[in-house]
Formats: structure tokens, C-alpha cells, sequence
């Protein structure tokens, strides 16, 4: 995908988020002024709190301050009264360093890198949003999965530093939660400023496929990804020429260049040996290379009381 493209439309979407603001919050406060009291403090509000601001620029008036400051509090207290949400009476932009405007004094703001971030990043076909670590509550897991939690956001705290292991394994039976923590990883990884690419294994195989044929060049994209996502490996028609030797290309590729892949699957050890061969058994199975996480599949209360 073209950057500067991206950049260009991302700013235009923040001048329409800036004024769809705006308008909402103006619409708001035009709807109060129906009513004269309020409209009445309002208006002399606005006055004399315009005065007040000219005023700044040559010797600050305090009487003028104060007055401002009584007529804000009569404001507050209308609202009080008629129990309205005071927020309601400033726009309110999604992000709050730089008021959607997408700038941070003379830098880009964190919020348009990540967004260009979550642009660039794909996702497999069935996703719209990624879950995150925000909703689990480790309180509610048992040992296993607690420990697989602790080292899987031990992981994504500490990487790029400290990091010896840029393959993760999270292994567990169907309906462990696999797919949950692969989404969390992807979905911190983001926030973080990476650009990740996730997919199933059944996708990926797909991609490779038309990668093969030359009708979609999609499969290098999940090749450079800063961090690939491949969720339930070993759930994929293994196809003659395509998918043993892709998947191998991948892994090794990618352990070459330091880019970490994590991988879902409720393959052993063995099974990964018989399905595929003793190239990417030994890629995925390196001690060095490799951290393994199991899952465990009894008990998934830690997520459902979150969500
Ligand atoms: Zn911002």
C-alpha cells in the first residue's frame, strides 16, 4: 500500500472527525439556548468571556476574570439542575493529545501512527476487530493459563529488547482460547507500533496458493510483516508443491530476518514432524528460537465475564 496515500486519507478522515465534533457539540448547545434562561447566561457568558480573552493580550483584567468565572459557575449550575453532562458543552475529538487534528505540536500525533499502523496491519477474513488483553481477568484463569498469560504479555512488553525468542508456539486443544490470545498479541503488538499480519493457516495456504500461480501477491506482505500471526496451523489441506514448502519459506525467512511469528496450533510435536517434515519441525521447534505456550481448555470463565 502507498504511505503517502494512507497519511492523506487518514488526515482528511481527521478533518471530518474534527467538525463532526464540532457541529454535534454546536447543535448541542443550540438545542440548550431553546431555552431563554440559558440561553440568557449563555450569550452574556459568551460576551464576557470573549472580552476577557482580548484583554489578555494587553494587562489581564481581574474583574473581567471574575465576572467570566461567576457566569461559568451560573452555567454549571443550570446543568446541575437539569442534569446535563457538562462534557456535552466541548467537542469531544477521539483523541485528546491532539484534538484530531492529527498533529502533536510540530510531530505526527501517536494516535496517526497507530492508526497507520492498524491500516497496514491485515487481518484474517473473519475479523473485524481484534480482542485484547484488556479483557481477560487473569484472577479467573487457572494456573495453566495463567501462566501462559504472564509469558505471552512478558513477551510483547519486553520485544524488541531482550528477545531471543521470535518464535511463539501458543499450543492447546479447540475451544482453549488460542485464537483470543493470538488476537490480543496482534492487537497490543498495534498499539505498540508494529504492523502485523494475521491469518489462519487455512488463509495463508490460500495466499500461498495464488502466490504460486501468480494471481496475488498478498503471501509478501505477511513476509515482511514486523510480526506475523498464524492461527490453527495443522487445520489446512495440505497442498502438493504449496504448502509445506511456503510455510517452511516463512518461518525460515522470517527467523532469518528477526521477525517474530506466532503461531496457534493444537499440533504436537510429532504431529508437526508427520504433517509437514523435519525442516520446519526443527524451525518451530528450536530451543533458542522458540518459546512455547500452552493453553489449557477447561475453563474459559476468564474471558467470557469480561466481555
Ligand atoms: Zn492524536
Amino acid at each position: 500500500m502507498d504511505k503517502k496515500k494512507l497519511i492523506d486519507g487518514i488526515k482528511q478522515n481527521y478533518v471530518l472527525k474534527r467538525i463532526r465534533a464540532e457541529e454535534e457539540c454546536e447543535d448541542f448547545i443550540a438545542k440548550l439556548r431553546e431555552d431563554k434562561n440559558f440561553d440568557n447566561i449563555y450569550t452574556d457568558y459568551y460576551k464576557k468571556n470573549i472580552e476577557y480573552l482580548k484583554s489578555e493580550y494587553e494587562e489581564e483584567n481581574l474583574e473581567l476574570k471574575k465576572e467570566v468565572l461567576e457566569l461559568k459557575n451560573k452555567i454549571d449550575t443550570y446543568l446541575k439542575i437539569h442534569n446535563i453532562d457538562k462534557a456535552k458543552l466541548t467537542p469531544h475529538y477521539d483523541c485528546p493529545i491532539c484534538k484530531d487534528t492529527g498533529m502533536n505540536g510540530n510531530k505526527i500525533c501517536s494516535c496517526v501512527i497507530k492508526e497507520i499502523n492498524r491500516q497496514l496491519s491485515t487481518k484474517s477474513s473473519s475479523q473485524t476487530k481484534f480482542h485484547s488483553f484488556k479483557e481477560i481477568n487473569q484472577n479467573l484463569m487457572n494456573s495453566t493459563d495463567s501462566k501462559a498469560y504472564t509469558k505471552i504479555t512478558e513477551w510483547c512488553n519486553s520485544y524488541p529488547e531482550k528477545i531471543n525468542k521470535i518464535n511463539i508456539n501458543i499450543v492447546g486443544s479447540a475451544g482453549s482460547g488460542k485464537t483470543f490470545m493470538m488476537e490480543c498479541v496482534a492487537h497490543e503488538m498495534i498499539e505498540r507500533g508494529y504492523v502485523v499480519c494475521f491469518k489462519t493457516m487455512f488463509e495463508l495456504n490460500e495466499l500461498a496458493r495464488l502466490y504460486h500461480i501468480g494471481k496475488s501477491y498478498e503471501l509478501s506482505d505477511c513476509m515482511k510483516a514486523d510480526i506475523l500471526l498464524i492461527d490453527d496451523l495443522g487445520t489446512e489441506p495440505i497442498l502438493n508443491n504449496v504448502t509445506k514448502e511456503y510455510l517452511y519459506n516463512i518461518i525460515n525467512t522470517r527467523q532469518i530476518n528477526r521477525l517474530p511469528t506466532i503461531i496457534s496450533t493444537n499440533l504436537s510435536p510429532d504431529d508437526i514432524l508427520n504433517r509437514y517434515d523435519e525442516r520446519i519441525f526443527s524451525r518451530l521447534t528450536n530451543k533458542n528460537l522458540c518459546l512455547n505456550i500452552q493453553l489449557d481448555s477447561s475453563d474459559k470463565r476468564f474471558i467470557e465475564n469480561k466481555k
